[in-house]
């Protein structure tokens, strides 16, 4: 087989993200859909993510094509009925995502956003769900990628399962990164993607969901190619078939990515070598004068946000161009009331590429 090219850079973002070379390797051949060979991949996949999502019985994975958001959409779109009201925890571009999401099905819903830099107020979460017996569901993103902050996800399942209500989480950039059991959290739906913390390609995502939860859904979606329940159906009654066409070659470079999941240690190692990395370029980038966005309790190993610098010859593009041709591709902030850009220390990046990315940052400093 020939050899890939190197890359050009490494990808600092919250995903596409570095892969390795072998993840990108066994895409070079075709898959056929249908067969037994095929699916059984889907179907190892599918027990895999369960396992990594809790040690409890009675949950189940559903693969969807699309992007993260499409799979957000369809968990939506499927978990929430007619007569359903969703409460959104929003406290970035992600969660408002989830809004928009819900807006453009026609879902009834209420946001509750305590803005960028700080966490769901569970006080206010708790009267939210005590005043409005209406409220049949309630979502939350885990890490929201726009600053990097961890929400409490534990402490919001306690009180949505506290007033019986379902639980829906969006733990698309953290999932596979961090240690959780969604079991624990009492989450019924956990929705991540294959680019992220699996460190696979995108072209899918995947939302793990309790069993009987989802059995209720049926007929739920306002969609065809996102009706949840139904790629459930299929994926279960014809042992790892996807209705329609399949991503079969991201497929096939997922099951890789969980193999070598395994083999670095699973996700607690994976985690460690994150913080890692974090720690190295917080400090680093403390030390050439930068500042995290956040305190360090609202902190993930996910991504940094740090404030763009207080100089007027400072412009991210110009900063950002520079560190690409010295192989390391950043990312634009998304915060709406600071200027910030982010660096992510998720993919396959270890810490022994951090003090490259100092130094690389150092050089690209032109204004200072
Ligand atoms: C990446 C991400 C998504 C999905 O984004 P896509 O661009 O659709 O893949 C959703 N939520 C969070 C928190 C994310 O980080």
């Amino acid at each position: 087989m020939e050899t890939l090219p190197d890359n050009p850079y490494l990808l600092l973002t919250p995903g596409p993200l570095s892969t390795t070379k072998s993840v990108k390797q066994v895409m070079l051949r075709d898959w056929c859909t249908w067969d037994d060979d095929y699916k059984q991949i889907v179907e190892t996949i599918r027990a895999t993510l369960v396992q990594l999502a809790t040690p409890v019985p009675g949950y189940t994975a559903v693969l969807m094509q699309g992007s993260g958001t499409f799979c957000v959409e369809a968990c939506l779109t499927t978990a929430i009925p007619d007569k359903g009201r969703l409460l959104v925890l929003a406290n970035g571009a992600y969660g408002r995502r989830i809004a928009r999401i819900a807006a453009c099905q026609r879902i009834d819903h209420l946001v509750l956003d305590s803005g960028d830099t700080e966490w769901p107020d569970t006080e206010v979460l708790s009267k939210a769900l005590a005043q409005d017996p209406g409220i049949t569901h309630v979502a939350v993103v885990h890490c929201e990628t726009t600053t990097g902050m961890l929400n409490p996800v534990a402490d919001i399942g306690d009180i949505v399962r506290r007033f019986h209500r379902t639980f829906i989480v969006d733990a698309m950039s953290s999932f596979g990164g961090i240690p959780m059991d969604m079991a624990q959290i009492q989450a019924d739906y956990l929705i991540s993607s294959a680019n992220k913390c699996i460190q696979g390609v995108p072209g899918f995502g995947f939302v793990i969901a309790g069993k009987r939860e989802l059995a209720r859904t049926r007929g739920n979606a306002r969609s065809l190619s996102l009706d949840l329940f139904d790629q459930w159906e299929t994926m279960e009654t014809g042992h790892g078939k996807w209705r329609f066409t399949s991503p079969t070659h991201v497929v096939r470079a997922f099951a890789k990515a969980l193999e070598e999941l395994a083999g670095e240690g699973g996700v607690a190692q994976r985690w460690k070598r994150y913080r890692e990395n974090r720690d190295l370029l917080i400090a680093g980038m403390t030390r050439l004068g930068f500042v995290p966005l956040l305190d360090e309790p609202y902190r993930s190993p996910i991504i940094t946000a740090f404030l763009g610098p207080d100089h007027p010859d400072y412009r991210f593009n110009q900063f950002y161009d520079r560190l690409k041709q010295k192989g390391f591709v950043i990312y634009p902030g998304k915060v709406t009331q600071q200027d910030t850009f982010r660096i992510g220390h998720i993919g396959d990046i270890h810490p022994a590429d951090i003090p490259q990315l100092l130094a690389a940052v150092q050089d690209a400093m032109y204004w200072v």
